[in-house]
């Protein structure tokens, strides 16, 4: 029985065409990009030429584009350096990050004592911009730290918006951009953000490669230290394979992205339709205009049945998962609905179905026949 993967938010599947790269780097340019002779000087190039690609996707400049391992380290690292590298006195964030950002913040919190102020959460998911701008009216050197497109519930952030109160204020902004970099334009000429973070493995790259944006003017120091590599802002012998991959991966993802969103939103209608034509009661959680892959549902079903619906989800051959991939196995309430769910809608079953370019019409038919018989 095939699989059917309704869980992209969590992972994507590689393209083909990425594997084809990587194993051409694995297989031929083994040298290593710190050393000066040729087949060094040839891995070094084929790095670079990743970053200048990476840079032109989101309009940056490549010498703003640092490799990472993945999202998670992005995150830490820029919130980390902040507040000991730039004078950050407090952090404005939400609590409904993911928890990479979230538990870097209480972290450092505690290890350097800043203020943290969490935004409220709107019922439909979304962030209280006047909130923030008063606090932001306020005299503190500040980083304001909030995800573009939740991973668990598809809000999207006004990036725009924020970007420019926070350059009114005087703020700097970070952004956690794993979820949508790939699936919608950027340019960050145009949005003044000051760091953003993507991971490639949810653009149909390799697992294990990330990169952060950081401003030109923001100086950070590394988080890992050692040798000269990535300008001695990250250490540790770089990985062509991976960096090749995940530029392939974000190039064919701009090519591709105008047909992909619209199968995707056609896909996720589509879905949502069934869901409703099928189910009565049947909620969405967020504001009814989430990101286009991500559709997060609240069914009117028993806690005995929904303790078995992943189970039987997945002895079908249905790949879905509850909230983020981290946490999935968890019975605990996801802390994203949990800050704005009610405490009844929070003991139904919520599921979080998250949709790609190879997903079709008969699979979701399939997820709704299967959904029927749980
Ligand atoms: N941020 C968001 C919004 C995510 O969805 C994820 C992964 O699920 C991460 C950060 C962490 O990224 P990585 O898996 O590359 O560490």
């Amino acid at each position: 029985m095939n699989q059917i993967y309704l869980d992209n938010a969590a992972t994507t599947s590689v393209f083909p065409e990425v594997v084809e790269e990587m194993v051409k780097v694995l297989s031929e340019d083994f040298g290593n990009p710190s050393s000066t002779y040729s087949i060094g000087r040839h891995s070094k190039a084929l790095i670079e030429n990743a970053r200048k690609s990476i840079a032109k996707c989101i309009n940056a400049q490549a010498s703003e584009i640092i490799f990472t391992s993945c999202g998670t380290e992005g995150n830490n690292w820029i919130i980390r350096s902040a507040v000991r590298d730039l004078g950050i006195k407090r952090i404005i964030s939400t609590k409904i990050e993911h928890h990479c950002t979230l538990y870097s913040i209480l972290q450092i919190q505690k290890e350097y004592g800043i203020e943290v102020v969490f935004l409220d959460i709107k019922p439909n998911s979304e962030v209280d911009y006047q909130q923030l701008e008063k606090l932001l009216e306020e005299d503190k050197p500040t980083l304001v730290s909030l995800m573009h497109v939740n991973n668990e519930v598809g809000t999207i952030l006004d990036l725009d918006r924020v970007a420019e109160m926070c350059e009114k204020h005087q703020a700097l902004f970070h952004t956690d951009t794993v979820q949508s970099v790939g699936k919608v334009e950027f340019d960050v000429e145009k949005t003044k953000l000051d760091f953003m973070v993507a991971s490639a493995h949810k653009f149909h790259g390799p697992k294990g490669a990330g990169f952060v944006y950081i401003r030109k003017k923001n100086i950070l120091k590394p988080m890992i230290v050692g040798g000269e590599q990535e300008k001695g802002m990250r250490a540790g012998t770089e990985a062509p394979h991976q960096v090749v991959g995940m530029a392939k991966a974000l190039e064919l993802s701009y090519e591709r992205l105008d047909q992909d969103r619209k199968k995707i939103t056609e896909l996720r209608d589509y879905c949502k339709e069934q869901l409703e034509k099928n189910f009565e009661g049947v909620k969405f959680n967020g504001n009814g205009t989430t990101f286009y892959n991500v559709l997060n549902i609240l069914l009117p079903f028993s806690p005995e049945k929904a303790a078995m619906m992943l189970f039987q989800l997945d002895i079908k051959g249905i790949a879905v998962s509850r909230g983020s991939a981290c946490q999935s196995g968890s019975q605990k309430p996801s802390h994203v609905l949990a800050e704005f769910l009610s405490d009844e809608d929070l003991k139904k079953p919520s599921l979080r179905l998250s949709f790609g370019h190879t997903n079709t019409k008969e699979e979701i038919d399939y997820f709704i026949e299967t959904l029927k018989s749980v």
